[in-house]
């Protein structure tokens, strides 16, 4: 077949955007920075009482001392190279030092993991966890011949490192002994500050983590940290195993000293009054609703006030669900904790440029960040609803054992686009005026940049791609070949959006594997507009890099 005259055009704009936008003179460390902008989170920290502030300053302290130890975990080798950055005052040396500090270590997290300083190896895959020396196949044999569960247990356990001693043999050792340095006085900061809180569930959190620095039993402290009802909700302690490249055993020390922000939490309870009716309204076959919700997991709104540890490494943290242990998560569930103030840096920073690029002139007035984060917490609301344990050919099953290795990409565009439902249901309640509306449609089609700028191997992006074709299919999403950019219809927005949520929540309730699959093979592609789009925003910073200025 011919090439029509619209992907003849459509090529050369994509030709003629990706000349535009290369630069020049800058060394490559200097544009490794550029792809973080630096910007000030600040968190109302005025409004604590006094002793309240008392204690920030001690939990200030304590994130300082994350930062100690997961320089350590990172790298065997990393404090001695942070002196020698530290000591070279030339301008390379001092670029080297900053991007040093955004990633915590000398290797790139944007670029795989290169190093980015002469003579520094390549990441350990097993970080400072284990001996450098040791094979995946001699942990392994280890942990097998140990004849103590218990033992077993800490080997392949969160808390504790593998070190190797006099005759070479392996052998685990607690946290608590290895860094212990910094935990004892990070300990006695923590009781300090619960001794000056005059809130019971934070007292009781900062003493029981005070407790398992020393002891290196996390549970206690981790189902406190479930029930804190406070102000200030600190996060601080061994939590992520992503560093653990070998196993994923092993916990990073991190921090998130954060507020509550209150406005937001009542949002969120007004929300979740509308949750059953919501799903008796959803636009799928009467028989698929749950007819009773059950609770929903806790979902926490909170501003940083400063982070520490792994929290600051790399692109930033914007939402996080804890604990990861299961014998908290079985018998507490977990806790998701939103950023608010670093999602709107991230938006003011990064959003706001792809939307200059993306979307039609006459709708940038209607960008804003209160319905991109209000949608966020829609689509956090969105996966505790609609069909999770269906029947199949007579058989008890889940949504994620059908959909298999789609689920997650499937899982994501639902909510995301039933997110938009549970809006657009509010503001037909009148819960928000109705003006919501259109800002709440243009940002998420800018936003929907943002998701598949990277690519759309993951699911976010996938799912992302999925919604975005299918609603330009709908019309509801637009393509303006004069400006090359996009614009939206917001009568077809509202049909196509109950459209489609019905569409994958009946494939969801089916578990039907085949539609599903079928469904993401049209739709989660990079279309030719699309692709004009992402070549205009290769200039746009990726993620933030934050200056904590409240804690100061
Ligand atoms: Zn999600």
């Amino acid at each position: 077949m011919k090439p029509s005259l619209k992907i003849i055009l459509l090529t050369i704009l994509i030709a003629l955007t990706t000349i535009s936008c290369s630069r020049r003179n800058a060394s490559p460390l200097t544009e490794k920075i550029r792809r973080f902008v630096p910007v000030k989170i600040t968190a109302n920290v005025s409004k604590l009482p006094d002793n309240e502030k008392l204690v920030l300053r001690k939990l200030i302290e304590v994130a300082g001392y994350m930062d100690s130890i997961y320089l350590r975990q990172v790298w065997s080798g990393n404090i001695e190279l942070l002196t020698e950055l530290s000591n070279d005052q030339t301008t390379e040396g001092q670029e080297r030092l900053h991007y040093f500090h955004i990633n915590m270590s000398p290797w790139s997290g944007l670029d795989d993991n290169a190093p980015f300083i002469k003579g520094v190896p390549d990441k350990p895959e097993g970080a400072n966890y284990y001996p450098e020396d040791m094979t995946k196949e001699e942990f392994s044999a280890w942990a097998a011949g140990l004849n103590d569960e218990t033992m077993k247990k800490c080997a392949t356990g969160f808390f504790h490192t593998i070190r190797r001693e006099s005759e070479k043999k392996l052998i685990a050792v607690p946290y608590s002994d290895e860094y212990k340095t910094f935990l004892n006085p990070a300990a006695n900061l923590l009781r300090d500050a619960a001794s000056l809180t005059e809130n019971p569930s934070l007292k009781k959190f900062l003493e029981t983590r005070a407790d398992a620095f020393l002891s290196n039993n996390y549970y206690e402290s981790d189902v406190a940290w479930m029930e804190l009802d406070s102000q200030l909700e600190p996060t601080i302690g061994p939590y992520e195993v992503y560093m653990d490249e070998l196993f994923n055993y092993k916990a990073a020390f991190e921090a998130f000293i954060t507020l509550r922000n209150d406005e937001e939490t009542k949002k969120l309870e007004k929300f979740s009054s509308y949750l059953q009716e919501i799903e008796n309204n959803l636009p799928i076959d009467s028989r698929y609703r749950n007819p009773k919700i059950g609770e929903s997991a806790p979902i926490r709104v909170v501003d940083v006030i400063v982070t520490g540890g792994e929290s600051r490494a790399g692109v930033q943290t914007a939402a996080f669900n804890l604990p990861n242990d299961e014998k908290v998560t079985a018998e507490k569930g977990s806790k998701r904790v939103m950023l608010k103030n670093v999602m709107e840096a991230k938006f003011n920073m990064v959003l706001i440029p792809i939307a200059r690029k993306a979307i039609n002139d006459n709708l940038f007035e209607h960008i804003s960040f209160d319905p991109f984060f209000t949608h966020i917490l829609a689509h956090e609301l969105m996966h505790g609803l609609g069909p999770q344990n269906i029947t199949v050919d007579g058989k008890r099953t889940t949504v994620r054992e059908s959909l298999k290795e789609v689920h997650s990409a499937f899982e994501e565009a639902k909510a995301d686009i039933s997110g938009l439902f549970l809006l657009q249901h509010l503001i037909d309640k009148g819960e928000f005026e109705k003006s919501y509306e259109e800002q709440m449609y243009v940002t998420y089609l800018a936003g929907a940049f943002r998701s598949v700028r990277f690519g759309i191997n993951e699911s976010h992006g996938k799912g992302m791609a999925l919604q975005f074709n299918y609603l330009l299919d709908e019309g509801a999403f637009i393509f303006d070949k004069q400006t090359a950019k996009f614009s939206i219809h917001t009568e077809k927005m509202r049909e196509a959006v109950k459209k489609l949520t019905g569409e994958i929540m009946t494939i969801q309730a089916e578990g039907n594997y085949k539609k599903a699959k079928e469904l993401i093979g049209r739709y989660a592609t990079i279309r030719p507009e699309m692709q004009i789009i992402l070549n205009t925003l290769t200039d746009i910073p990726t993620d933030i890099e934050p200056l904590y200025t409240s804690a100061k």
